[in-house]
């Protein structure tokens, strides 16, 4: 029995590798990638659904921008949290909570990577992980 469950597993695996890597699909007939996965058809070329496969999408990118929230408007997070678009190295911008409650010493550029953050128990006893972002050690992405 798993140990760990994904808070979204459409969206990604609890198992998933590190950096954790996301679940998105990509069009046999052009190539487009995107996030999340959908099966209505390709946003980009209008493929019918079949031609669409899944696609697993490293958690590594770009911060493209980034906002504080610093009202409590969500539910099940504390506020001062912050919320950015980070342009996947496979092509689809993703918007994720990132770890960082606030901006301090983030910039649009600054490379980001994915990362599980334990956010309690189901009930069946396992732990709940949620997806979130990161900026990368220098070493890293
Ligand atoms: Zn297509």
């Amino acid at each position: 029995m798993p140990e760990r469950a994904a808070a979204q597993p459409s969206l990604y695996s609890a198992e998933s590798a590190d950096p954790p890597a996301l679940n998105g699909g990509r069009c046999r007939a052009c190539g487009y990638v995107f996030f999340p996965p959908q099966s209505y058809g390709c946003e980009s070329c209008g493929a019918p659904p079949q031609h669409l496969e899944p696609v697993t999408l490293a958690g590594r990118g770009t911060l493209h921008s980034f906002a504080t929230v610093h009202l409590h408007q969500a539910k099940g997070i504390e506020a001062p949290f912050t919320v950015g678009v980070i342009l996947l190295d496979d092509g689809p911008a993703i918007r994720s909570i990132l770890t960082s409650r606030t901006d301090e010493g983030l910039r649009a550029g600054d490379r980001m990577i994915s990362t599980m953050v334990p956010q309690g128990r189901d009930d069946q006893g396992r732990e709940v992980v949620e997806l979130r972002f990161q900026k990368a050690a220098s070493d890293q992405g």
